[in-house]
């Protein structure tokens, strides 16, 4: 199938442009004939071979098309959608307007990393989803692309060097720890220093950022926009600590009783990958997505020649799994040289969780998808290395307990398939070290931290949000979360200082 070019697409938009009545408001109905814009994006055949990005971006007049689509619905459908809550119509109507700076400041208000969530939020099923234009039109696909004008407005403000650092107010006296540095660390720590007090950000890698920087590849996020959220936090004067594992180099407590902390917030993350349990798992060449990931992420284990710690050869390769994860893999596993690259799922394509465009995407680019199919054993060779899987074909019974048809094994249905590496994708649960190591802290059976609807934990001083709270969620529920408790500990260092300054 071939793509529209960049240049096809800005041509488009200025001819769509060129047919909205000048001086007035378009009406609805003329909103509605504007076509839904297009994302231009690198052509599969070229892409499958390099790290960077897919999707090109807007071009202004693109972006200018696409928001005066927007209907400026009373209701505001798609801001309930939105879990931190922008003025999507606010913001769409600035960029309609052609002030972008507009834009730029009002999406500020309720996020801080618009240049991540323009890419990487499941738009489809938070804000556009409700969508009047999508609703109308009955498709999702041709809601106000919402997301991508989030996109364009903060790479607007990047490339044109107009990315201000928030005003931070006189220093308290008072010292806040974040450990971790994931999105809902970023966003509480950034909340927490404007209003004055100290805050040192403990983690655990080299480098900042969590996994927007380790575990979701650069072709969909590229690095420079998280470190230069990164950078804004640093000139705001937060502390940055890089390989700093709380519950190894110091513990939780040991920060409050010992080091002077008044608070400490836990965005850990939910980092521990978890395994099929089959027989073969521990040969080599068998990776979590976690470790498949980091290593190229991270490691930058596709800058072959280059790279310090260079990634296993593979040729033949198999992703166990249906996820954002597993989609992410296969599509690095193309672009660290893989010949086949298959995609091993047990129930069909409609019950995948991955977003519909990265299935999409992972497709154009080569990957085999086996649905209604599930790994039995992996093989190995007299080394040790994975030479083969061994599969079952499953089909579809009865809904199970997440409503989803429950897959089912058909008996006697084994085949086999020559493969040199597996990365199994099947998910993640939370690190247990911080609950290992802070006696008292109150989790869940499955290690998520507990904590009230403030974001407090059990634990005085002790503050919880993200993906250790919620489980493997998303980037906005995980900055929603640091902002929450962020709210929180202000409170509480506002209280304290009135009762005895520090
Ligand atoms: P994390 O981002 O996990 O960060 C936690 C940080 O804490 C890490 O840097 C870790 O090193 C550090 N840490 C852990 N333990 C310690 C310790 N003891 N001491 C010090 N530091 C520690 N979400 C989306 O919205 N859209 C997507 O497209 C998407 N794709 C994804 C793709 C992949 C491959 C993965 C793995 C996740 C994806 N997600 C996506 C989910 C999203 O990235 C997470 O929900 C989000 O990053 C969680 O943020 P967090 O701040 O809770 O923790
Ligand atoms: Fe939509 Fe995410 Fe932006 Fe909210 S933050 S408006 S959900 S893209
Ligand atoms: Fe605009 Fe869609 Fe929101 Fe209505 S629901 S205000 S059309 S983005």
């Amino acid at each position: 199938m071939s793509h529209p070019t960049k240049e096809q697409l800005q041509a488009a938009a200025v001819e769509a442009l060129a047919k909205v009545p000048a001086g007035r408001a378009p009406t609805p109905k003329e909103r509605m004939q504007i076509p839904s814009q297009e994302m231009p994006a690198q052509d599969p055949q070229v892409r499958r071979h390099n790290m960077d990005e897919v999707a090109l971006g807007f071009s202004e007049a693109q972006a200018k098309a696409e928001a005066m689509r927007c209907l400026q619905c009373k209701n505001q459908p798609c801001v309930a959608g939105c879990p931190v809550k922008i003025d999507i119509p606010g913001f769409v109507k600035a960029i309609a307007e052609g002030d972008f700076a507009a834009a730029a400041g009002i999406i500020k208000r309720n996020s801080l990393l618009p240049a991540v969530c323009g890419r990487v939020c499941p738009q489809e099923t938070q804000c556009q989803e409700p969508c009047t234009v999508g609703k109308a039109l009955k498709d999702v696909n041709k809601s106000v692309g919402i997301g991508r004008l989030e996109r364009f407005v903060a790479d607007w403000e990047r490339e044109q060097g107009r990315i201000q650092t928030p005003a931070v107010k006189p220093p308290t006296g008072r010292k806040v720890a974040v450990v971790g540095s994931g999105p809902a660390s970023l966003t509480c720590a950034a909340d927490v220093r404007r209003e004055g007090h100290e805050v040192t950000v403990f983690e655990a890698f080299h480098k900042f950022g969590g996994v927007m920087l380790y575990g979701i590849p650069e072709f969909r996020l590229p690095k420079a926009i998280v470190n230069v959220e990164v950078d804004t936090l640093r000139k705001m004067g937060v502390t940055l600590v890089p390989n700093f594992v709380i519950g190894r180099t110091r513990t939780l407590t040991d920060l409050m009783a010992k080091d002077g902390f008044d608070a400490v917030f836990v965005g850990t993350g939910a980092g521990l990958p978890k395994f099929m349990n089959i027989e073969g798992e521990n040969l080599v060449g068998v990776f979590s997505a976690n470790e498949y990931l980091t290593r190229s992420n991270l490691m930058r284990a596709f800058e072959k020649g280059k790279a310090q710690t260079p990634i296993y050869d593979s040729k033949k390769v198999a992703v166990f799994g249906g996820g954002n994860v597993a989609m992410d893999s296969v599509r690095t596993a193309l672009r660290l040289g893989a010949q086949e690259v298959h995609l091993i799922y047990r129930r069909t394509e409609a019950e995948m969780p991955a977003r519909i465009e990265e299935v999409a995407h992972a497709k154009e680019e080569g990957v085999t998808i086996h649905i209604l199919t599930n790994p039995k054993r992996i093989l190995g060779d007299e080394q040790g290395r994975v030479k083969a899987i061994e599969c079952l074909r499953y089909q579809l019974g009865e809904p199970d307990k997440s409503g989803r048809p429950r897959p089912v094994e058909i008996p006697g249905s084994e085949f086999l398939m020559d493969i040199d590496t597996v990365v199994c994708a099947i998910g993640n649960d939370s690190n247990p070290l911080i609950k290992q190591t802070t006696p008292g802290l109150e989790t869940t059976k499955w290690g998520n931290i507990i904590t009230n609807d403030d974001g407090q934990t059990n634990i005085p001083g002790v503050y919880a949000g993200g993906d250790i709270v919620l489980g493997a969620a998303t980037v906005i529920l995980a900055m929603g979360q640091g902002r929450r408790a962020a709210d929180s500990i202000n409170r509480m260092l506002a209280e304290k200082t009135a009762a005895k300054p520090a």
